[in-house]
Order: C-alpha cells, then sequence, then structure tokens
C-alpha cells in the first residue's frame, strides 16, 4: 500500500477544501445514518446501499469508502471525524474464513479483479487483488481516468450523469487523471508486487485479470489504448471472464455480477455502478467461488491485435 500513499504537498494544498466539500454534498447522508438515508434518498443507488447495510448493519455499521483514499489522495488521515465518516480499511467486508476445507489448487497465487466504467471513454480504472490459495484480499488499485477526446461541457455532462447520482462527481474530477498516466501508476504498482516486469514483458507474472464478462479486456482497454494513443500493454492478452467460470461450475447461468451475488447470498455492498465498490463486490463472488473449490483458469486469449480465442466450449455469449 505504501506506494499508493505518496502525495505532493502540492497535491495536499489541492485537495483538502474540496474533499471537505465534496463529501458535504454527496454522500453526508450516507455517512451520518442509514435510517435517515432511507428517508431522505430516493434514487436507486442509494437504495441499494440501504437495503445492503441492513443485511450487514448488526455487526458493523457501513461507512462509504474514502475515494481519496483509494487512489492515495486522502489528506484528512488526522482528522477523526473524517475517520469516523468513511471507511480508509480497504479489507472491510473482504475477510474470509481462513477455515474452509475445499480449497483447490490454482494455476495462478493472485487474481487481479478489474472492472472499468465508462462507456465512451474510461471514466474509472478499479483493481482488486486477492490471494488465489487463502482467498485473502491482497491489496487494491484506482483511479479515475480523465477522457482525452471530449471537451469540456461534455466532459462535464457525463460525469454528472455518471457519477452526480452516486454522490461522487466532485471527487472524481479533483483526482481524474488520464489514461495513459494510470496505465504507467498501474505498471509500477504492479511492479512493486511483483505482478509484472517491464524487462519480462509479457503477461501477468503468476497472476491473472480477472473480468465480469469479456468486454473490459477485449473491447475497452485496446479502444481507450487506441484513443489514448498509447500501444496496447502486453498484459492485457489474457484474461477469465468470471461468467464462465460460475456457468461451468456451478452450472447455472449468470447474466451479471448482481445475479451472482443474488444466488450466491453475498449481499451487494456500496453503489453498484461505482467501480470501486463493483470491484470489491466481484472480489467476493471470488473469494466464495475460491473457497467452494472452483477452479480459476483462463477463458479467453488474444492471438493478434483483433483476435480472440475463448478456452472453454460452454461460455456466456
Ligand atoms: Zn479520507
Amino acid at each position: 500500500m505504501a506506494a499508493m500513499l505518496r502525495t505532493s504537498p502540492e497535491a495536499h494544498a489541492r485537495f483538502v477544501p474540496s474533499l471537505l466539500t465534496g463529501f458535504r454534498t454527496s454522500r453526508r447522508a450516507l455517512a451520518t445514518s442509514v435510517a435517515r438515508v432511507s428517508l431522505s434518498v430516493s434514487s436507486s443507488a442509494h437504495a441499494e446501499v440501504v437495503e445492503t447495510a441492513a443485511v450487514e448493519g448488526k455487526s458493523a455499521r457501513w461507512k462509504p469508502t474514502c475515494l481519496y483514499h483509494t487512489q492515495g489522495k486522502c489528506t484528512l488521515m488526522n482528522d477523526p471525524l473524517h475517520l469516523e465518516k468513511f471507511n480508509h480499511d480497504f479489507s472491510v467486508n473482504l475477510q474470509v474464513n481462513n477455515s474452509f476445507r475445499d480449497i483447490c489448487s490454482q494455476d495462478f497465487d493472485y487474481f487481479v479483479i478489474l472492472d472499468l466504467e465508462g462507456k465512451v471513454e474510461i471514466l474509472e480504472f478499479p483493481v482488486v487483488v486477492i490471494d488465489a490459495r487463502t482467498a485473502n484480499f491482497m491489496d487494491a488499485f484506482h483511479r479515475f481516468v480523465r477522457p482525452c477526446r471530449m471537451d469540456e461541457q461534455r466532459l462535464n455532462e457525463y460525469i454528472e450523469g455518471k457519477y452526480g447520482k452516486l454522490g461522487v462527481d466532485r471527487v472524481w474530477h479533483d483526482t481524474a487523471v488520464p489514461f495513459k498516466e494510470v496505465l504507467k501508476e498501474f505498471e509500477s504498482w504492479m511492479v512493486d508486487h511483483n505482478f509484472w516486469s517491464k524487462e519480462m514483458g509479457g503477461s501477468l507474472n503468476r497472476a491473472a485479470f480477472i473480468t465480469c464478462g469479456n468486454w473490459d479486456v477485449k473491447t475497452k482497454i485496446p479502444q481507450q489504448c487506441h484513443d489514448s494513443g498509447v500501444k496496447l500493454p502486453p498484459y492485457f492478452m489474457e484474461w477469465i471472464n468470471l461468467k464462465d467460470i460460475y456457468l461451468n461450475f456451478y452450472e447455472r447461468r449468470a447474466t451479471g455480477m448482481k445475479t451472482m451475488l443474488r444466488e450466491l447470498n453475498i449481499p451487494l455492498l456500496g453503489s453498484h455502478h461505482l467501480g470501486i465498490d463493483d470491484a470489491k463486490n466481484i472480489a467476493r463472488v471470488v473469494q466464495r467461488m475460491i473457497t467452494d473449490g472452483a477452479p480459476l483458469t483462463i477463458t479467453a486469449r488474444r492471438t493478434s491485435p483483433t483476435e480472440v480465442k475463448f478456452l472453454f466450449k460452454n461460455r456466456i455469449r
């Protein structure tokens, strides 16, 4: 985590005022009390939060995650009020019971769960890493991504429509950086964790990407690389589509993350379509599948810049 926590003094000065106002206008109700949220907020995203918080609310009060902290940009770590209101421990709700028996041997040491947000251009790049043997949470990488081909007005409308209703548009504007920069930071984070090295190139080292569907790595990453003028990185050549694993292991079709969560009786936490919350929820499905004994193997591999080979006969189309 150390690499994620470094910020410059300038960044501190820039982020503090907006951090306060951003949260005051956005997630105030969520942070104070679940009961109040149910009375004052009617949007579906918030309704889901209430519903799931009620399920788990008995033991621990659900708190929204500090989205500055997930990006290594929180400057209020010494403010008790801020710490009281926002979750700064990413491992919350990702604990596993280590006494499970049916663990199966996996091809990989780590699963790198990626769940992009943004249809026209990528707006959010959230990653959650799970240990393949123990199912324990390892680390997370999170960045909001600033599109490169949109004028200011269109971008503002896009962000308002996408993140405004989740109450996190302010933090998006405060922290988003271009995709090119995100990839650079992601690569140095992977190098720090020994998941990949520039010199070796190629795919991840003892680790594999897991996505919910093929869209993220098959379609969106190459599109964004093209738009941002960067070469498609070699580690995006293969991935695990969790829906295909789910179909073959449980012999049931799941059209998306919400179906998997529902069928496995895992409550949906946070805001659906906030990438970091979705990545965390997918990670919880992955943890369950590891502990249920599902082998998570590569389901798709790029054979040329435009061709993808799907490795499972029985798969979600
Ligand atoms: Zn914070």
